[in-house]
């Protein structure tokens, strides 16, 4: 080998000549005409015609680069231009059209190369510049701006703050001896030789060749023939990038950029991974937002308040905008340039989310609800059951009706594992509004949930004269209609129901509170309208709002979640409980499960059988459900078996529970609709077919199902050894292990992270770029105690001076976290 594979060779240096401070707009005008001078020929070839010499046009960032260097230009638009000219050389036919056309288009916006003034010191305020529209981006006309707000992004301020998923360091290495497989590399080699070969699909391989005699594999599934020899010559030498993977024991890349020479520059660097979104591809977003980097104007302003930036030592806004955007202008690239950008824009996150949700507390402080007061009361609160509340439900019962007694409305989470009671709490509060002349709306999740809170409800309150009613989609017009009238007259006092009160036309006659089970698990919309009093009273005043949620979650989770609201706990599970014995079985369990199913009907107890049901694959997993209750009803004859899934209609689903619950049949064999809530207490067994499928919280919410009455219960974990990964077994032995649902949470989120471990977009923890609310607990406190400090003296983020942050706030989604009254 020769000395052409020189270290760095050509690599691009940003220098300070390219820096706008002191340049005379008249220096700036001559080095501009010079510059399109030398871009003049090329661009002009390759557009000719309908773009048919397009191909011909190679290396277009190197031309470029070597036409800017020896000029004086404002750093700006070459840092755009550079890199309009990397997207070119990287991309393909439509994508290359429309980049070429970007690039022609820079080069006309004459203003932005010769600026009128150098730098006049004037600022340009954050938010005029980021509620500028789409359109105003050179080379987005309508149908463009159109597509981009089809795909959700409306402002330059939504390109702008739409950061990437991750960013990809391309190290160059000089040799193949240290290559790994999974690694992404940009390296130089000699070709050997290069064709097309058959078998397994058809395919181009070519074999690379360090200068060290060391070999690589390049393989081309999809290739132009003409064009691959052209380039992969033998004997030539050629720069390639890509994904290093390990096949038959050799390294190999399969679909690598490639350059013709020795220019890994062109490659090496950081580049950011965009998602898709909507309607556009990774590449367009890069290259739309690429676009709104490079209109970002000199001089703009920081949206982050003076004080909270003399705290944080934050790189300039414009300057981290560039390094997370277009890392890969940076000299010697590497993750750690991404770090200051990184922190700042974690923050901004933290913050926002914060804003959004400290802003509902402070403004429900200025709300007016009416006192609830229970002084007086027969029987009270606590004393309409038939068992005595917990010390731990007293004391959640004492902090809701304390709140309750003021007169602005209370927002709290009601915490406690499955089976310890918040029912019967949310109950209480619940008799005690109706006690002072007002009504309740309670609502879950599922609709089987709902009917059982019907029933519960019904139970607590028979000899109190309460009337409740259940609304969900499928309730008959003809009741639904009835139902409504009597919610409007105040004939009914206390409505439980599904999602769907959201959605019809429901005003009470006085409505003093919601309550919200199962939080977590409604999607972050409907979360956001609930606690933004989404139910209408004929009254002008607030409900109050009761949340509950057996999932426990470590304190800045539950910020980031739930910021919004106070938070009682509930540690203690009724007395006489005696905890589930948990077995795990692999493999043939069938007749041990019929055994344990006989001695369950001779106690007279009842039993749960789950099948997996999963969204996607409701069909095949549904089928397993059906099959496992034909086969069980023929083989134990004795005992009545129901079946229930979430295919079938409400008023089936009501009567199947109801028979299980009333004791006409001792076994439910079920899908995961009974997961939340369902409380049969006589149910002692619960069986879950290939429990390796579920996940941690969700088999310990199943088995929640039993071990609800001083009777012993066990939960039996039948699991298919063969296709259980190692996350499944540790799950399987953690559930066999404790009963203690804050150590499964805390083991669950172990496993998991926190996105999954909630389902990010179900549990509405709002989509953090860079920010782990867990990880960054420290960053997050600091964060809600500014949000605390701003919102004081501006409770609405109505005053100018924090536009800017309302402004961020938007564009990174966070006012969905927590739709205002006016939103
Ligand atoms: P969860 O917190 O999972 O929603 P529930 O409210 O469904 O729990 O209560 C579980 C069961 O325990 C219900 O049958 C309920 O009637 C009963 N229960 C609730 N509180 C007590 C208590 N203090 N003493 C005895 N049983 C209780
Ligand atoms: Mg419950």
């Amino acid at each position: 080998m020769t000395a052409k594979f020189k270290n760095g060779c050509g690599k691009i240096r940003q220098n300070n000549r390219t820096k706008m401070t002191g340049m005379q707009p008249g220096t700036f005008k001559k080095a501009f005409e010079q510059l399109k001078d030398a871009l003049r020929g090329p661009i002009h070839r390759a557009r000719k015609g309908n773009y048919e010499r397009l191909h011909q046009l190679k290396d277009l960032q190197q031309i470029v680069h070597q036409a800017i260097e020896p000029l004086e230009l404002p750093q700006e638009p070459v840092s755009t231009l550079l890199h309009l000219a990397d997207l070119f050389d990287r991309s393909r036919d439509e994508e290359r059209v429309a980049n070429l056309e970007l690039i022609v288009a820079l080069l006309r916006a004459k203003q932005k190369w010769v600026p009128a003034q150098a730098s006049d010191g004037q600022s340009v305020p954050w938010r005029e510049w980021v509620d500028e529209s789409l359109g105003q981006l050179k080379g987005v006309g309508p149908a463009t701006a159109q597509k981009l707000h089809q795909s959700g992004f409306h402002s330059m301020g939504d390109l702008l703050l739409c950061f990437p998923r991750t960013h990809i360091l391309w190290e160059h290495r000089e040799t193949f001896e240290t290559l790994q497989a999974g690694e992404c590399v940009v390296v130089c080699g000699e070709v050997v030789h290069a064709k097309v070969r058959f078998g397994r699909g058809r395919r181009y391989e070519v074999l690379l060749q360090d200068d060290t005699g060391r070999k690589l594999t390049l393989v081309f599934f999809q290739f132009q023939k003409k064009a691959m020899e052209s380039r992969f010559t033998p004997g030539a030498a050629v720069t390639v990038a890509g994904e290093i993977q390990s096949f038959n024991h050799r390294m190999q890349m399969a679909h690598p950029k490639s350059a013709g020479g020795h220019v890994p520059h062109r490659f090496s660097g950081l580049t950011p991974v965009y998602s898709e979104r909507g309607l556009l591809k990774k590449e367009s977003i890069s290259r739309f937002i690429g676009l709104a980097v490079a209109a970002l104007p000199e001089g703009l302003k920081d949206p982050l308040p003076p004080a909270i930036l003399r705290d944080f030592s934050f790189l300039p806004i414009t300057e981290s905008l560039r390094l997370i955007h277009q890392p890969h202008f940076e000299s010697g690239a590497s993750l750690n340039n991404l770090e200051q950008p990184r922190e700042r824009f974690m923050f901004t996150e933290l913050l926002c989310a914060q804003l959004a949700l400290c802003r509902l507390q402070e403004q429900r402080e200025h709300q007016n609800s009416p006192a609830v007061t229970t002084e007086g009361l027969k029987p009270k609160p606590q004393d309409i059951f038939p068992f005595a509340l917990t010390q731990a439900q007293h004391r959640a019962l004492n902090d809701v009706l304390g709140d309750m007694a003021r007169s602005s409305p209370m927002g709290r989470l009601l915490q406690g594992d499955v089976g310890s009671g918040k029912t019967a709490v949310a109950a209480a509060a619940c008799y005690a509004v109706v006690q002072c002349g007002m009504q309740c709306a309670v609502m879950a999740p599922t609709e089987v949930l709902a009917e059982q809170h019907r029933r519960s409800f019904e139970r607590f309150f028979q000899a109190t004269g309460i009337r409740v009613a259940l609304l969900t989609s499928s309730t008959k017009t003809a009741t639904r209609k009835k139902v409504l009238a009597e919610i409007h007259s105040g004939a009914i006092q206390v409505l439980v129901g599904t999602q769907s009160l959201l959605n019809v036309a429901l005003t009470f006659k006085k409505l003093g509170l919601t309550v919200v089970d199962e939080q977590h698990r409604f999607g972050v919309a409907q979360r956001a309208r609930l606690r933004a009093q989404g139910l209408k009273s004929e009254e002008k005043h607030y409900p109050h709002f009761l949340a509950m949620t057996a999932t426990p979650i470590p304190r800045s989770l539950a910020l980031t979640l739930y910021g919004d609201l106070e938070l009682s706990v509930i540690d203690e599970l009724p007395p006489g409980r005696k905890p589930v014995e948990t077995r795990l079985w692999e493999g043939d369990a069938e007749q041990k499960i019929a055994d344990a199913l006989q001695e369950v009907h001779q106690r007279k107890e009842k039993a749960f059988i789950i099948y997996p049901l999963i969204e996607e694959s409701e069909k095949m997993d549904l089928s397993n459900a059906v099959s496992g209750f034909e086969k069980l009803r023929e083989s134990i004859p004795q005992i009545e078996f129901g079946l229930l899934h979430g295919r079938m209609s409400a008023k089936d689903k009501e009567l199947t529970i109801n028979a299980f619950a009333e004791g006409q049949t001792q076994v439910l064999v079920s899908t995961t609709v009974v997961e939340v809530g369902v409380d049969v207490p006589e149910a002692t067994l619960m069986v879950i077919m290939n429990a390796e499928r579920f996940g941690l919280s969700q088999l310990h919410q199943l088995r929640g199902r039993v071990g609800r009455s001083p009777r012993k219960s066990h939960c039996l974990l039948v699991a298919n050894a063969k296709s259980k990964s190692g996350k499944a077994a540790r799950r399987l032995q953690v559930l066999t292990q404790t009963n203690n649902g804050f150590l499964i949470a805390a083991e669950d989120l172990n496993i998991r992270g926190p996105g999954d471990f909630l389902g990010t977009r179900q549990a509405g923890l709002p989509s953090f770029a860079f920010a782990d609310p867990i990880r960054d607990a420290e960053l997050l406190n600091a964060a809600r105690q500014w949000a605390k400090t701003i919102l004081k003296t501006d409770p609405e983020l109505r005053k100018p001076e924090h536009q800017d942050l309302v402004s961020l706030m938007k564009n990174l989604q966070m006012e969905q976290l927590a739709l205002s009254d006016a939103g």
